[in-house]
């Protein structure tokens, strides 16, 4: 390559001297050692394309993985390295444990970044790379069994003084049981898979006429979708808002919060939309749930990024739902308002690096909103696969968009629908909406259909703009809409 020729500096002009002295002291420059030399990612998508930007960041060469229906996918043109691991289906390319190792092993990748979703909860998975001398990055095995088997989860919560819903302690065997669970609880009740992940394998029981259906279907659903058809109970609340709590924690036991977020919008227990600040918290009960979000982290003796998920009622009384052991999908908006890179974080973290801040670092500012763009029929939530024609991405201030989209992609059937995160940040909550409207405005997706429209009619709800919603709002509103939708036709 030819030598590029060192420009000398260039000397300021006079006239700007006066900003220079608004850059803090010391805060110009960082050089630090990459955390590794090769990071291997076993994921697609956005997620994977995430993980590159922040090793591309760090300094830290890529290999991509995919499968055959991924040939063409952003994170593959744009990682340093690729090696194709299988067929499309996941369970003989994404989930093919032997597979993945063997294409970290064959790049001489040090580490592992899994996403969310396929591997990265499979503490299996992370014993074999322990085995093979790669770095997972996150947790270790046992904290990800313990967090993974839900019933065990809300155990060890209940001894650290964490507050759960009522329910059974621990899994129910069989219908009976289930039915006096049932009683001593009180309808309604919730069924839910110990292994349970996705919103499936859940069943909401209103008496004990309807638990025995409910109950066998849970167990059904579970197996198949887990191999695990083990399942709890607790109580079923009737509209509890989902507030979760982001955790960091490093090797060295620092242990901090990054705030909560709010995703209470969501269609068949899924989230579709995602903020923080939650705009159902005053200090008072915000200082609380940080707090509670902590103690569960450190009754674990959690380190990487981590999420305690809990449920609050509508009398301010919050309960442990699960904690989850891995970058959530929603954690952009987190990013946003505290300024923390948070992939990056969990990359420094599992090369044995100290967290970069305390507690007293972080300072969250003005509010972030994220719409899940996934490819399907708006109304009816149907996937909707296919050919990218024409693309247009919003921009302008305070907008950030994570999608590994692109002209002429074809977006294939197999996996999660999501295509697109789309991110607004504002000063406070009403920039952030009428950020996130003009964005909504100027996307464009031809070729499939997206969630997009219905986004952009939430966004002007009066509901949402209050901030004034439950886990069902957006099941009564799509029901709403559909009614509407009927009359007109
Ligand atoms: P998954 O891991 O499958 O996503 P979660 O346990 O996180 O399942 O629950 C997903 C959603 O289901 C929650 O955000 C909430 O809307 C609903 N849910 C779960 N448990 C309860 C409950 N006990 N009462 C009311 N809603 C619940």
């Amino acid at each position: 390559m030819a030598a590029l020729k060192r420009m000398p500096p260039r000397s300021e002009p006079a006239a700007t001297n006066r900003f220079v002295s608004r850059i803090p002291e010391g805060d110009t420059e960082r050089s630090f050692d990459p955390p590794f030399r090769k990071i291997l990612i076993a994921n697609r998508g956005e997620i994977a394309l995430r993980v590159i930007l922040a090793c591309k960041e760090l300094g830290i060469q890529t290999v991509a993985v995919y499968s055959e229906a991924d040939r063409d996918a952003l994170h593959v043109r744009f990682a340093d390295q690729d090696i194709c691991i299988g067929p499309a289906p996941s369970a003989k390319s994404y989930l093919n444990i032997p597979q993945v190792i063997a294409a970290a092993e064959v790049t001489g990748a040090e580490a592992i970044h899994p996403g969310y979703g396929f591997l990265s909860e499979n503490p299996h998975f992370v014993d074999v790379c322990q085995a093979c001398g790669i770095v997972f990055i996150g947790p270790n095995s046992e904290i990800i069994r313990m967090m993974g088997n839900k019933a065990q989860a809300k155990a060890t919560m209940k001894a650290a003084g964490v507050p759960l819903l009522p329910g059974s302690d621990g899994v129910v065997d069989t219908v009976e049981d289930a039915l006096a669970w049932g009683e001593k609880i009180g309808y309604p009740v919730i069924v839910k898979a110990s292994a349970g992940g996705g919103g499936r394998g859940m069943r909401i029981v209103n008496g004990p006429d309807e638990m025995s259906d409910m109950y066998n279907t849970a167990r059904t659903e579970a197996r198949a979708a887990f191999t695990d058809d083990t399942v709890y109970m607790e109580k079923y609340l009737l509209e509890p808002r989902h507030i979760e709590v982001q955790i960091l924690g490093d090797l060295f036991g620092n242990i901090i919060t990054l705030g909560e977020r709010e995703c209470s919008i969501q269609r068949r227990h899924q989230k579709l939309i995602e903020e923080s600040p939650s705009p159902a918290l005053g200090p008072e009960l915000r200082q609380r749930i940080w707090a509670m979000g902590l103690r569960a982290a450190r009754a674990v003796g959690y380190f990487n990024a981590g999420t305690i998920e809990f449920l609050l009622d509508a009398r301010g009384e919050f309960f442990f739902m699960e904690m989850n052991t891995r970058v959530q999908v929603e954690h952009p908006v987190t990013e946003m308002v505290s300024g923390v890179d948070i992939v990056k974080e969990q990359i420094r973290i599992a090369a044995g690096q100290k967290l970069e801040y305390t507690q007293e670092d972080i300072a969250l500012r003005g509010h972030a909103i994220e719409c899940r763009i996934n490819a399907e029929d708006p109304f009816r939530c149907t996937p909707s696969p296919g050919r990218i024609t024409a693309l247009n991405f919003p921009g302008g201030p305070g907008i950030r968009m994570d999608t590994a989209m692109h002209q002429d992609a074809v977006i294939p059937p197999y996996y999660d629908s999501l295509v697109a995160k789309l991110i607004a940040h504002g000063r406070d909550r009403t920039e952030a909406l009428a950020r996130m409207r003009r964005a909504l405005d100027t996307l464009v997706v031809e070729g499939i259909k997206t969630s997009a429209p219905l986004h952009r009619l939430i966004m002007d709800h009066p509901d949402f703009i209050s901030g004034n919603f439950s886990t069902h709002w957006l099941e009564v509103y799509l029901a709403a809409l559909e009614k509407e939708r009927a009359e007109v036709h």
